[in-house]
């Protein structure tokens, strides 16, 4: 590895991602909660929660959620400042290295999570409509009213928690349908407007064929659905849902006929898209506060945010889904998740190693360090070779 040794500064340009555009808004992020933290270490000394250190003497503030915002803002602000690249030898880029902090709040991690997650579920509904093409996916959308600033945790705990929450009876009502083979994700976004959060669930599921027929009694209309939502969660108002038959671009028009005309259609990419899509968008939410709210309207949301996702189980898989995904190794726990890799062509041919920094005061990467990478295939026969030899 040499550096090199350049006239002009090399910028990142990876196709239409963003890089330093997100890498600045995680700073930002990791600002708010170095903020956060030290409002609680004021707090803690206000409230007298000293601590004396046995081996020195010394008393010091102790408080737990300092801490934790404390280290939460650490890896943020640490959270890929340095990228390692793979490129081609046109140039094209393939992310080999970095180090991701993980944080659902974090505008690059919770990119790469939604593009690893479509990714996977591209490939487990490719496999299950292999094996069931008897199947037609529809996507669900259901919400609630928008719950206030303060309340988000408790609606949260109504929609989808524990055995009694609104979306594991509901789950119970569409097993009943013979609906078992789902993904589930909850999506929370903030409306500035009315300073409200709007929780909501994405079920992308499937249906048998006949389901859209006029004769079948488990038709699920856009009423039903919403009837049944709205009894299930005990609202005195009617909620919005929306219910979409899902079809493949290109596909041969199916003749599939509706058992009444209320069913809207989308593209099963985009219905993909849609439950992959995370369940908060961190930089929608910073552009959408930063230019007109206070500081500490921000580090308020933030906060409850935070706290409201803190240890929640956002998505689920179910049914053959559910298998398929094991099958095909795609871990369940979203803090394993890859978030290098979420595409199909890992096997760049590489010539370059390219590795870039992120610079705070340009808000963007530069490429700090370039190496010459073996031809990979090279380096297999060489192994061979050697390995032959030594046995
Ligand atoms: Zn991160």
């Amino acid at each position: 590895m040499y550096n090199t040794e350049l006239n002009e500064r090399i910028k990142l340009e990876d196709g239409k991602a963003k890089w330093g555009f997100r890498k600045s808004y995680g700073v930002n992020f990791a600002k708010i909660f170095y903020m956060l933290g030290s409002e609680e270490l004021k707090k803690a000394n206000e409230d007298g929660n000293l601590r004396v250190d046995t081996k020195t003497g010394e008393t010091f503030v102790d408080s737990t959620e300092a801490k934790r915002y404390f280290l939460k803002s650490s890896r943020m602000d640490e959270c890929s400042s340095c990228l390692a690249f793979k490129v081609d030898g046109a140039g094209s880029k393939k992310l080999s290295k970095a180090k991701f902090c993980r944080d659902r709040l974090c505008p690059l991690c919770q990119w790469r999570l939604s593009r690893r997650l479509a990714w996977e579920t591209r490939k487990i509904i490719d496999k299950y409509e292999v094996d069931n093409s008897d199947m037609v996916a529809i996507l669900m959308t259901l919400t609630v009213k928008n719950p206030k600033v303060g309340e988000l945790a408790n609606m949260l705990d109504i929609l989808c928690h524990g055995k009694s929450g609104a979306w594991q009876l509901m789950q119970k009502w569409l097993a009943r349908r013979k609906i078992k083979d789902f993904i589930r994700t909850v999506e929370v976004t903030f409306n500035s407007e009315s300073q409200t959060w709007h929780p909501h669930l994405h079920i992308l599921c499937f249906v048998p064929k006949e389901y859209f027929s006029k004769a079948s009694k488990y038709y699920i209309s856009r009423d039903i659905l919403r009837d049944e939502w709205k009894r299930i969660c005990s609202l005195d108002y009617d909620p919005i849902v929306d219910i979409r038959r899902c079809y493949n671009k290109g596909e041969k028009k199916e003749r599939i006929k509706f058992g009444s005309n209320d069913i809207k259609k989308v593209e099963l990419a985009n219905a993909i898209k849609e439950t992959a899509k995370y369940c908060v968008k961190p930089l929608g939410l910073f552009l959408k506060l930063s230019d007109d709210e206070e500081n500490v309207t921000m580090k308020d949301i933030i906060r409850e945010l935070d706290s409201a996702l803190n240890g929640r189980r956002l998505r689920a898989l179910g049914g053959e889904i559910k298998k398929i995904a094991k099958s095909l190794k795609f871990d369940d726990d979203e803090a394993k998740k890859d978030l290098i890799h979420n595409d199909d062509n890992g096997n760049v041919d590489a010539v370059w190693m390219e590795i870039y920094s992120y610079f705070g005061v340009e808000k963007d990467y530069y490429l700090i360090a370039r190496e010459e990478i073996a031809n990979e295939r090279e380096q297999e026969r060489t192994k061979e070779i050697d390995f032959n030899d030594t046995g």
